[in-house]
């Protein structure tokens, strides 16, 4: 009965091909520039400080700096702008400073070609990013970005502190009805957007825009993305 366990092998064959389906990105560093973290987190928050406290520029920055590795990323605190306002005693509504910054946000120019062409070709694009919601009005106003989403998926505000883990990566698969080997995703962070969905199947990349690791899984940009999507590949 040869022939069956050959269909047999040729059925898991194709399960451990599944077609990509989805195509999932990280935002920060990965669609757009990181100008307007720069902006706010190291000048405008450090100036205000400055400003309040009466204190040279310089001293306001370190101890803005020092508040920062204190709490560290770890904390879900660190993503919110609002916690920092408050720490800082800055009287500015956080939407408004997030408005005022929004000329910041640059989208870099292989993303519309790189969007246009995997939509085209009919695969799902979700957003899996570690900006909280509120920055979103800024970060996603780009006519580029606005409307290509089918989900978007903002870690700290839907999943709370759970990004220290791949069980993040099972949420996402789970809400979008595929299996991880189904989804390649595309992020700049080593270990957020390439080790931990790797360890549960998803196909991801690590793009390195300035070229400072190597590896099976680094692209220098989206273009090299799209076509090893358009081809089905996972290298
Ligand atoms: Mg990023």
């Amino acid at each position: 009965m040869a022939w069956v366990e050959a269909v047999i092998n040729l059925a898991e064959g194709y399960d451990a091909v599944a077609p990509i389906t989805v195509v999932s990105f990280d935002l920060d560093g990965t669609l757009v520039n990181k100008k307007f973290d720069d902006e706010l987190w190291f000048t405008y928050i450090p100036r205000r400080v400055s400003e309040i406290e009466g204190l040279p520029l310089g001293k306001a920055r370190r101890r803005v700096m020092a508040a920062y590795d204190e709490i560290g990323r770890e904390d879900p605190r660190w993503f919110r702008l609002d916690y920092w306002l408050e720490r800082f005693g800055i009287p500015e509504p956080q939407g408004e400073v997030i408005e005022r910054l929004a000329r910041c946000v640059t989208v870099y120019t292989d993303v519309a070609p790189c969007l246009d062409a995997l939509r085209d070709a009919g695969f799902r694009l979700v957003l899996v990013t570690l900006a909280r919601r509120e920055f979103h009005v800024s970060k996603l106003a780009s006519p580029v970005l606005s409307d290509h989403f089918e989900h978007i998926f903002s870690v700290p505000s839907d999943f709370g502190d759970v990004w220290k883990d791949a069980s993040v990566w099972e949420r996402v698969v789970d809400d979008l009805g595929v299996s991880p080997e189904q989804v390649v995703h595309v992020g700049d962070d080593p270990e957020f957007d390439l080790e931990q969905p790797r360890s549960i199947g998803i196909r991801a990349y690590l793009i390195d825009r300035e070229g400072e690791h190597t590896g099976p899984y680094v692209i220098r940009g989206l273009g090299e993305l799209t076509r090893s999507v358009l081809n089905g590949s996972d290298r």
